[in-house]
């Protein structure tokens, strides 16, 4: 799987994550009306469904944080944003066709174990009663181990939760204080251990390189912990700092922050760290032991991108509750409110919060498809797009083609007669292949808009 440092270097340049395509700076204004209607049709037959809900509030905030979050200690301020999810449930269930069948749910945030149990027990009573919930369905849940209790666990179980995911970071005490995120190692291992015990089929573990006060020596000691923890899988991000988007990340300015080269160095590490402990590399920053589902669903056809990075069973609806959560349905991706009195406040007026969004046209629909082929299979097949779409992609697609062939000498992947054809190290460079698909890239390279890849 290897990459070397001038090919990373090399491909390093802003690009999009493309959980969605077209990406979220494409959304604009939506009429609600007109998406009613649009999902009241697709709703007249019974659909497999995922729901993500956001819960925003976090009780303090870590200053390289890139999330929609409210920040606060009061949890009564999540007994108010339980009612109100509890409206927006009530409004998709009469959208929904009554033998809707929902097969994945997933909480995000912020930090859902910021509420208490007795909260995530409501809330989880309230999925139950508006929402025909598969019993076999998968329900995943980001961890803080910060907040995170015997409790919290039984009240998240009781309700189906059977995968999670847990924010580690890094290891130091050096990094934590200067990201503002103090979180020992011990209280870590009691979370994984509870999850272990409990039987949790699936645990994932974030990992940040690029952070404040990182070095190759303190990072070999995060990566050591990996180790102990011993995830099935391993989502390791580059720090993205984007204080034009978030401000507050203008306070890790004054630390030290690892140089562009430095940070390389750190991604090398760690890949060479996925290869010697036996983690398959699924794509971008995704890693996973053989047989986790996500490598399994890379091998079976069904892995898929969404808002949440790589995922399980492609082809669902996904309904998203809550502030600023994206939804995606099949034509159409549409975004609620993002600030939270502005979403409750229209959950009041109509149910609803959709604010933007974006409805494909055919070539939207199109580019989707290859787009996400690429960053999910590591393939393109022609037939396949003459099959489904009816176009010749030789033709469709010329310049796309001819722009691909730097990155074919580059040995990143090959161009063949009958489509694409990804290499083991063009993994890691799954966003710069699925740009130059992407009609909507900004022409002006002087604004930043997106993070760099690496
Ligand atoms: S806990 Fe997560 S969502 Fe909350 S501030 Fe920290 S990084 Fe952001």
């Amino acid at each position: 799987m290897s990459a070397s440092v001038s090919l990373i270097k090399k491909y390093n340049v802003p690009g999009p994550r493309y959980t969605s395509y077209p990406t979220a700076v494409q959304f604009d204004l939506i009429e609600p009306a007109a998406l009613g209607n649009y999902l009241e049709k697709r709703n007249s037959s019974p659909r497999d469904i995922s729901l993500y809900l956001h819960l925003p509030f976090c009780a303090s905030l870590c200053w390289y944080c890139g999330c929609t979050t409210v920040i606060t200690k009061k949890k009564g301020h999540a007994d108010i944003y339980l009612d109100y999810l509890e409206k927006e449930m009530k409004y998709y269930a009469s959208l929904l066709h009554p033998d809707h069948s929902v097969k994945q749910i997933h909480y995000g945030g912020g930090t859902p174990t910021f509420l208490t149990p007795k909260q995530l027990r409501r809330l989880g009573k309230m999925l139950h009663t508006h929402f025909n919930i598969d019993l076999k369905a998968e329900f995943g849940v980001e961890l803080d181990p910060r907040t995170f209790t015997q409790e919290h666990l039984e009240a998240l179980m009781a309700y189906g939760m059977n995968r999670a995911s847990i924010g580690f970071q890094d290891v130091n005490e050096e990094v934590q204080k200067a990201i503002h995120r103090i979180q020992p190692m011990e209280m870590v291992q009691d979370c994984m251990n509870k999850l272990r015990e409990a039987g949790i089929a699936s645990v994932n573990l974030d990992v940040i390189y690029g952070l404040p006060m990182q070095t190759r020596e303190r990072f070999a000691k995060t990566l050591e912990a990996v180790k102990i923890l011993d995830p099935d899988r391993i989502a390791i991000y580059s720090y993205a700092h984007v204080p034009w988007i978030k401000p507050a990340q203008k306070l890790l300015e004054d630390k030290e922050l690892p140089t562009a080269d430095e940070k390389m160095q750190l991604f090398i590490d760690a890949i060479n760290y996925m290869q010697e402990n036996g983690f398959d590399h699924i794509g971008m920053d995704h890693f996973a032991k053989p047989n986790d589902e996500l490598n399994v669903a890379l091998r079976d056809g069904s892995l898929q991108r969404n808002f949440q990075g790589y995922s399980t069973m492609s082809g669902l609806d996904l309904y998203a509750l809550g502030m600023s959560s994206i939804s995606s349905v099949g034509g159409y991706y549409f975004q609620n409110e993002k600030e939270l009195d502005d979403w409750s406040a229209a959950i009041d007026q109509r149910g609803n919060a959709w604010i933007k969004g974006v409805r494909l046209n055919r070539e939207d629909k199109i580019r989707r498809a290859v787009i996400m082929q690429l960053m999910c299979s590591r393939n393109l097949n022609f037939r396949e797009l003459w099959d489904t779409w009816h176009i010749n992609a030789k033709e469709h697609f010329r310049d796309e083609l001819e722009r691909l062939k730097p990155l074919e000498d580059d040995n990143i992947l090959t161009l063949t007669s009958d489509g694409i054809k990804i290499h083991a190290k063009g993994r890691f460079f799954l966003r710069n292949i699925a740009m130059v698909f992407d009609q909507y890239m900004p022409k002006d390279k002087a604004k930043p808009v997106f993070s760099k890849t690496v």
